[in-house]
């Protein structure tokens, strides 16, 4: 019998009805985390870098040279050669097929995403657009997953700063709750209603665009930052939100940066295209820990009320 190389697979845990997706050669990936010393040292190596260009395949520069790129996941977690699988009743599996793309935040190594000029952001927004409507382009996708991992305690495993732009052809846990609560909440929009309840907590707002602390933050700092016209995914961004999401997202980077210094997060879309009830918004989650038990038991431990967080961010200049 011919061995079938490995692709990867996502099989269903009976215990907890949990999808763990076992990924193909992410092993070999290169990690930067393990010193300081060889964070530096992969810069010299590091494909995200000018004049690496040819170790990965790119679908589009921005600007000349190159600001933005985006192109193919050398390592996915999902990839578009469908796998072999087969499930019984008790054993469940699935195919693993996706849409993986990296887009390269900037061009330097050492630059963090919050030193990125305003501009650029909104560049980066209208890309990762492209790259979205890339991935929705195949009608197997259903939804994509958009997010920044920051840092060594945000599951990120290269130092430069990058953006996944990920396709499953499911739609993921969290947005299957989010849509059941909005469901349960007669269809209503959730985040439209919370606005009208979360003035104390406010960081910023324009005509545009509003970013709040939400009252039950599951993370130190943890913010939202979401437009005020209700729309299912950053394909649908007008040019005047995406400058205003831009400048939300720069300033509170900047600010978490202040107020707790140099500290890993996540940045995450939450969206899903041709959905009426979920209205897009982008999370940031300050990490401070890994996750411990508590946490996997899915309950969030948080040191920090966001109304606190609101005041030291008010008083950080
Ligand atoms: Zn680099
Ligand atoms: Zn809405």
């Amino acid at each position: 019998m011919s061995e079938i190389p490995f692709k990867g697979e996502i099989r269903r845990d009976y215990i907890t009805g949990s999808d763990v997706v076992f990924t193909f050669s992410r092993d070999k990936r290169p990690k930067d985390f393990r010193s300081e010393e060889i964070m530096y040292r992969n810069a010299e190596n590091c494909p995200f870098e000018y004049g690496n260009e040819n170790l990965n395949t790119t679908i589009k520069f921005v600007d000349k040279p190159w600001k933005l790129r985006l192109m193919y996941n050398k390592y996915p977690i999902v990839n578009e050669e469908l796998t072999p699988h087969e499930s019984s009743d008790f054993f469940k599996k699935y195919i693993n097929y996706g849409r993986s793309y990296v887009i390269v935040d900037t061009p330097y190594h050492l630059q963090k995403f919050h030193e990125i000029e305003e501009s650029m952001l909104q560049k980066w927004f209208n890309l990762i657009a492209d790259a979205e409507k890339l991935a929705y382009s195949d009608k197997k996708i259903e939804q994509v997953y958009t997010f920044r991992n920051s840092g060594s305690i945000s599951g990120g495993s290269l130092y430069h700063p990058h953006t996944q732009v990920i396709g499953f052809t499911f739609i993921l846990p969290i947005i299957k709750q989010e849509i059941e609560i909005i469901k349960n909440n007669h269809g209503k929009c959730i985040l439209e209603g919370a606005l009208k309840k979360e003035k104390e907590r406010v960081l910023m707002e324009d005509n545009n665009a509003v970013a709040f602390a939400p009252y039950g933050s599951r993370f130190r700092g943890h913010s939202i930052i979401m437009p005020k016209r209700h729309i299912d995914y950053v394909g649908k961004l007008e040019e005047n939100e995406i400058k205003s999401l831009s400048r939300f997202i720069k300033t509170i980077l900047e600010k978490n940066q202040k107020i707790f210094g140099n500290h890993s997060y996540n940045l995450i879309f939450h969206e899903l295209k041709d959905n009426k009830e979920l209205h897009f918004y982008v999370e940031i989650t300050p990490r401070f820990s890994n996750f411990g038990a508590m946490e996997l038991s899915g309950l969030y431990l948080n040191s920090l009320r966001p109304e606190e967080y609101v005041q030291r961010f008010n008083e950080t200049h």
